[in-house]
């Protein structure tokens, strides 16, 4: 009641949005050359998203908001993953797995004038394994006289196939009428499905001891998964009780079994390595304390924070470490790592099992201000005060000032500042400092965007 004074009388209550993110998963699978881009580009309406990217480039994006009868899903692009390698089959067979798991429905694209391949095969066999819905596209169905050829893909055994030119827009109605069928309204495997064990990912760059602390975190207690009533589980993903409590470390298939020495290896542990933290609340970003800081380390920690998930970051292999290594490394977290000061860090030994029982402690940390959310009565009287003290600085002669704010989300805490003009990027940071030394939010990513009221 109070909360309500504070917004305007035409004032939208944004507690009352829907929390993001928890969107079902529609992921679009099919070997090289089907036309896997084209249709996205056409579910999507927006040619350049994807087309812009040059083959073989690493994309930032796996997946993209997508729309059809007014229904919002995410939709899973891997029309940009191939890499120009030897033994494509293996390849497309690894993309359409970290793709599956990542997803709670499957496009599976065939190119109806080539027919099916041993590689759409390898493909079926991998989607039959994962048990989740599939709509089968017989793509390059440009006109009623390629409607024969569609007839042959009932051969695959995954049910009817739908004929669609996705390069001319025929048919993709009907597909997408029939994906949304079997798309369950809410991801039932997604970061942010309500109940169940949080789910935590372990990521870094190869050889800094993944999967040494993903033995030691497991070697004393596993769990076998029945005894978990009503969980559903991706058979890449592990249940691993660590302080009394059942925890998903997903994708721990990936971690276990070593990256094969191919070109294209480091693309596809990237790959993982992002499907991961998409599918996790929580990453624990693991560097190796004995080795300079690498690009490659501070990318996997803006993949975290890009992705919105809550990070914690730790420093392994402690057991090599000496005073002088110690003082450098303190050094390094401040200057190199500022922009995540924010993270709670812990050192730790996989080898030795030294004080890997912190993790938990802060996990639960950055999982708590991922969660939280500030009433918006305090959130403004907070505001009034920070605004009134720090007021945004002019320009041309004009003053914006902050109205008010609330938080629109949690997971992670977004909030929408309601402005009379435009707020700086440099204010902005100023008012997310700020937030969080009065809130906390240790652990966490948080949002801030800016709403002009004319
Ligand atoms: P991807 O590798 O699976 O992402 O395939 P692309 O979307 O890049 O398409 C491969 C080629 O097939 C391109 O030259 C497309 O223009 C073409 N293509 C895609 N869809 C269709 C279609 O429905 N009909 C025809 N005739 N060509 C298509
Ligand atoms: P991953 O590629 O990230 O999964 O890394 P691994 O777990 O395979 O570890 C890479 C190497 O680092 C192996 O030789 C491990 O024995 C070693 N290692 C992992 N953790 C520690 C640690 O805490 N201390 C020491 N000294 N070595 C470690």
């Amino acid at each position: 009641e109070e909360d309500l004074a504070l917004l305007d009388s035409d004032g939208e209550d944004f507690d009352d949005a829907p929390e993001q993110g928890a969107l079902p998963v529609l992921a679009i699978v099919g070997r090289p050359n089907v036309g896997k881009s084209t249709l996205v580009n056409r579910i999507l309406g927006r040619r350049e998203a994807v087309t812009e990217d040059k083959p073989g480039v690493t994309r930032d994006r796996v997946s993209y908001p997508g729309e059809w009868a007014g229904r919002n899903f995410t939709l899973v692009d891997t029309g940009g993953w191939e890499v120009d390698v030897a033994g494509i089959d293996a390849r497309v067979a690894e993309q359409a797995e970290v793709a599956i798991s990542l997803s709670d429905a499957v496009v599976f694209v065939v190119d109806a004038t080539v027919g099916i391949t041993d590689t759409d095969e390898r493909v079926m066999r991998l989607l039959r394994r994962a048990g989740k819905p599939v709509v089968l596209c017989a793509n390059k169905v440009d006109g009623a006289s390629g409607e024969a050829d569609a007839l042959v893909l009932w051969n695959l055994g995954l049910g009817e196939p739908y004929p669609v030119s996705s390069l001319h827009g025929r048919g993709v109605g009907d597909l997408l009428d029939a994906a949304m069928k079997v798309l369950p309204e809410v991801s039932e495997h997604g970061a942010l499905r309500p109940d169940g064990p949080r789910r935590v990912a372990l990521v870094g760059r190869p050889n800094v001891g993944k999967s040494s602390l993903l033995n030691k975190l497991a070697g004393s207690e596993r769990v076998v998964v029945d005894e978990m009533a009503g969980t559903t589980r991706d058979p890449v993903d592990e249940l691993i009780v660590l302080g009394d409590q059942p925890w998903w470390f997903v994708d721990t298939a990936g971690i276990r079994r070593r990256v094969h020495q191919t070109r294209g290896a480091d693309f596809y542990a990237s790959l993982r390595t992002r499907a991961a933290i998409e599918k996790a609340e929580v990453a624990v970003v693991l560097l190796d304390a004995g080795e300079q800081l690498t690009e490659q380390d501070t990318r996997v920690i803006s993949q975290v924070v890009d992705a919105g998930r809550a990070l914690v970051i730790a420093y392994n292999k402690w057991d090599l470490m000496d005073e002088d290594r110690r003082k450098f490394l303190e050094r390094e977290f401040e200057r190199d790592l500022v922009q995540v000061q924010w993270a709670p860090r812990i050192n730790v030994s996989a080898l030795t099992g030294w004080h890997t029982s912190r993790l938990v402690p802060a996990l639960e940390r950055a999982l708590n201000s991922w969660d939280q959310r500030i009433p918006t009565g305090r959130l403004n009287a907070f505001l009034g005060e920070l605004v009134a003290a720090h007021p945004h600085p002019l320009r041309g002669g004009k003053q914006s000032r902050i109205l008010f704010a609330t938080q629109a989300s949690t997971r992670p805490p977004r909030f929408v500042l309601f402005a009379t003009g435009f707020i700086e990027a440099g204010y902005r940071r100023f008012v997310e400092r700020r937030l969080r030394e009065e809130f906390g939010f240790e652990g966490s990513p948080i949002e801030i965007s800016v709403r002009v009221r004319e």
